[in-house]
């Protein structure tokens, strides 16, 4: 096996990017087989420390894998991402293999169907190598809200891989898989890319089909892609997104061409935003210090930047955690004990409402049941119109301050979390400091619009990766991977890439 040319073609396959294995899978210089093996092996060794993944389907993943180079040898066509190993929030449902979210309540349960996200990815002959760990039903920052223990950053294992996609984040940022997919419901994506080093794009809300994903908030979640590169991000992005009539909220719209966007790379004559809310006060000093060099960055690559003023953005958060709280007080209603996983107290002297409170007492824990409290209190009709009904008040004072901002520049751009990757524990009874982790994340949730976090460099004063995000308008995708991979581009010149050395701590 002979790998050289490029930058990120290693002869350890496990240190290769998506587009680099995909070649040489097409190329016959390995087979999906040894790539897949590669990545089982690199679990087998290390995630005993990092535990990114609940469920490790290796038997699944080799017989997806058999199929694609038995295709390859018959001479068929391969999809540019063909028997590329991938590791799968477990928030999507995989036909007869488990999906818990990060729940006890779902313990046990094997959904029998598949979400069209995994349709799309066993379609496009991708390898599934197992479910990855997630705060549960997506809730938290840190991966900490998981009931079956917490993920570690690979960078330092006492800090968190951010959340709630903490697995997919870490799974990556430990080469692991090469791809991962993620949800972002208020920054789920973004946040975790941005403290393990590595890409994670929010796309369009309704862009990719959120049939079969299990639903936290169902106006702000969005399925979207992980991984170390973006083009790798773009590549995986363009296999999953697209119209899906199993999802009322999906675009009927042609999906924008993230990797051509990707490919080009120049911001040459882009206009682009600084958002004035996010910065200063709160903000740690290394991020803001890679923050102003990315921008600078941004000036020298021959963009225009400009700083936006989104006053509405500092209100984002509180309204958010009455919209998301609402929207899963009223989703997870479906945990009754009588149609999935866990059943407690079913004795045959229990009543159905007795059976069905003991289980959700024992099957959700404390973050959860603090959401569905105050998700109920603020849709309770004496409260209605002055919790939920002002969120709604404020969305839409969010996306007008979008549309203004978008009316004279491309895209927007701001750190895609204050601080680096904090320690394990560090904020797990503090929910307040938590929810901060998604100060700059939730706009774009709220507004449905598009967000990228592209590396740009650690922080000084802890050697942590530090992100950019990326804002665009909705459907115009396309521009967070232009301007990501021209980011990139200069990042790799300045720093070499983040995670093409061995992390620290394994
Ligand atoms: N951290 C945020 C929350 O706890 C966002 C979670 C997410 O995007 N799924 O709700």
């Amino acid at each position: 096996m002979t790998f050289d040319g490029d930058l990120y073609l290693t002869k350890d396959l496990t240190k290769s990017t998506a587009a680099a294995l995909a070649g040489a899978i097409k190329n016959g210089d390995v087979t999906s087989t040894e790539v897949t093996q590669a990545h089982l092996d690199r679990i087998a060794k290390v995630d005993e420390k990092v535990h990114a993944f609940l469920h490790i389907d290796a038997e699944g993943a080799l017989t997806k894998a058999a199929e694609v180079d038995a295709k390859r040898a018959r001479g068929e066509e391969l999809g540019p991402l063909a028997g590329v190993p991938l590791a799968l929030k477990d928030v999507f449902t995989t036909k007869g293999v488990p999906t818990t979210c990060g729940s006890k309540i779902l313990q046990g349960w094997l959904p029998p169907y598949d979400a069209t996200v995994t349709r799309r990815l066993r379609e496009a002959d991708i390898v599934i190598l197992g479910k990855t760990n997630m705060d549960e039903f997506a809730m938290g920052s840190s991966t900490e809200n998981s009931a079956y223990g917490v993920t570690h950053n690979p960078w330092d294992l006492t800090r968190i891989p951010g959340g709630s996609g903490g697995g997919s984040s870490a799974s990556l940022a430990a080469f692991e898989a090469p791809l991962a997919i993620g949800t972002d419901t208020g920054g789920s994506i973004r946040q975790p890319a941005s403290v393990t080093g590595t890409v994670g794009v929010k796309p369009t809300y309704g862009g990719v089909s959120r049939y079969g994903l299990v639903a936290f908030s169902s106006s702000l979640d969005q399925g979207g892609p992980c991984a170390r590169t973006v083009m790798d991000a773009a590549l995986l992005h363009a296999v999953i997104a697209g119209h899906d009539p199993m999802d009322s909220t999906s675009i009927d719209l042609p999906v924008p061409d993230v990797v051509g966007a990707a490919q080009l790379a120049n911001i040459e004559g882009m206009r682009i935003g600084v958002v004035k809310q996010f910065d200063g006060e709160g903000y740690q000093e290394g991020v803001r210090q890679r923050f102003h060099e990315a921008v600078q960055t941004l000036r020298d690559l021959g963009a225009t930047v400009v700083e936006v003023d989104c006053p509405s953005f500092d209100y984002a958060l509180p309204a958010y955690y009455l919209i998301a709280p609402s929207e899963c007080s009223s989703n997870l209603a479906r945990f009754d004990a009588m149609r999935y996983g866990l059943r407690v107290g079913d004795d045959g002297v229990n009543g159905v409402e007795e059976v069905m409170a003991l289980t959700r007492e024992a099957g959700f824990g404390p973050e959860v049941k603090r959401r569905i409290m105050l998700g109920t209190y603020a849709l309770s009709s004496g409260y209605y119109d002055a919790y939920y009904g002002s969120a709604q008040q404020v969305r839409t004072l969010i996306m007008r301050d979008f549309d203004r901002a978008f009316a004279d520049v491309d895209v927007l751009v701001s750190p895609t979390t204050p601080t680096t990757a904090f320690k394990i524990g560090e904020r797990a009874d503090d929910p307040m400091a938590m929810y901060l982790a998604d100060l700059c994340t939730i706009p774009t949730n709220m507004a449905g619009n598009a967000g990228m976090s592209v590396p740009v460099g650690l922080a000084p004063e802890d050697g942590l990766p530090v992100g950019l995000q990326i804002i665009a308008p909705a459907m115009a995708d396309d521009r967070l991977y232009r301007v990501g991979a021209a980011v990139e581009a200069a990042m790799n010149t300045k720093w070499g890439h983040p995670l093409i050395e061995e992390v620290p701590s394994l």
